[in-house]
């Protein structure tokens, strides 16, 4: 007998993987969290039936949200994440020596509970001295913040249930509050095949709210379409002219400097959502 795992990414179209085994299913006091293991993937963690990140295919996000605005700026040394329970992008920020200190703001503790527990190569670093974890609602944080952050990252599910205000004007204005005078962000802004809206709205509000706004992709097979954008508000320092002499020597397996730069060139019916 096999069992499959289907994420309906539209109501016609999904992903379906082959499921070995289940870890842990809860209804937790936020979304549906289940941690299984897949034959192609290993182990993953979905949120209310969304695949959050997998073993396999996790580092291009947690590299392309991590090192592209962290290679942008040319000192961060705080670093706010909101979001990423799962470590992912803490992992990745910890590479950058500069940075002196790493908070992370996810409002669902079991997330953070239970990717340590069977996510071990993505949450591994969470317990980093540089590392300050809270359990709270991320817009709650960024209401709370000022002139506080070099580089902030918007790590969140997508905009439904506890994660509906991160995509609002007013939650980009909170960041630009946040935000140090030179600071700049980056938030995941899912996919131009199925939720062109959610790009066309977030670049136009951070648009409105930055001087520099940029739009980037990267390629993650088990997110909805394979094409995942992310959308960069930045108060002086444009991604785009990044020195050659910025760019370190890190560990990575997806972000590279040619990368950081081609990442920002777009086909046309998505630069299409930009304008
Ligand atoms: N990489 C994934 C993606 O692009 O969909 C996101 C992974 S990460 C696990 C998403 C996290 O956002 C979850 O742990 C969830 O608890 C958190 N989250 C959702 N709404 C939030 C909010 N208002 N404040 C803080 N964290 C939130």
């Amino acid at each position: 007998m096999e069992f499959w795992f289907t994420e309906k990414q539209t109501k016609d179209f999904g992903i379906t993987m082959r499921v070995k085994q289940t870890y842990h299913s809860e209804k937790t006091e936020f979304q549906q969290l289940d941690m299984v293991e897949t034959a192609e993937f290993g182990n993953m963690l979905l949120l209310d039936g969304m695949v959050m990140t997998t073993e396999r295919d996790e580092f291009v996000y947690h590299e392309m949200v991590a090192h592209v605005p962290l290679y942008t700026h040319p000192n961060p040394r705080h670093v706010l994440v909101v979001g990423g329970g799962d470590g992912g992008v803490i992992r990745e920020i910890l590479k950058h020596p500069e940075v002196e200190k790493a908070t992370l703001v996810d409002i669902d503790g079991k997330v953070i509970e239970y990717s340590k527990k069977y996510l071990p190569t993505i949450a591994g670093k969470l317990e980093d001295p540089r590392v300050e974890v809270k359990v709270d609602d991320g817009f709650m944080h960024i209401a709370e913040s000022e002139n506080a952050y070099d580089v902030i990252m918007v790590d969140s599910t997508e905009p439904v249930g506890p994660a509906v205000n991160l995509f609002t004007k007013g939650f980009y204005e909170g960041i630009s509050k946040a935000l140090k005078e030179d600071g700049l962000f980056v938030a995941q802004t899912d996919n131009p095949w199925f939720h062109q809206d959610v790009i066309r709205k977030a670049f136009k509000d951070v648009k409105e709210t930055f001087p520099v706004t940029r739009l980037y992709t990267a390629n993650i097979p088990t997110y909805p379409s394979g094409l995942w954008t992310f959308t960069m508000g930045s108060k002086k320092y444009d991604p785009l002219e990044t020195p050659e002499e910025r760019f370190g020597n890190i560990d990575t397996k997806y972000y590279t400097p040619e990368i950081h730069r081609g990442a920002f060139l777009l086909p046309k019916f998505v630069k299409d959502l930009t304008e």
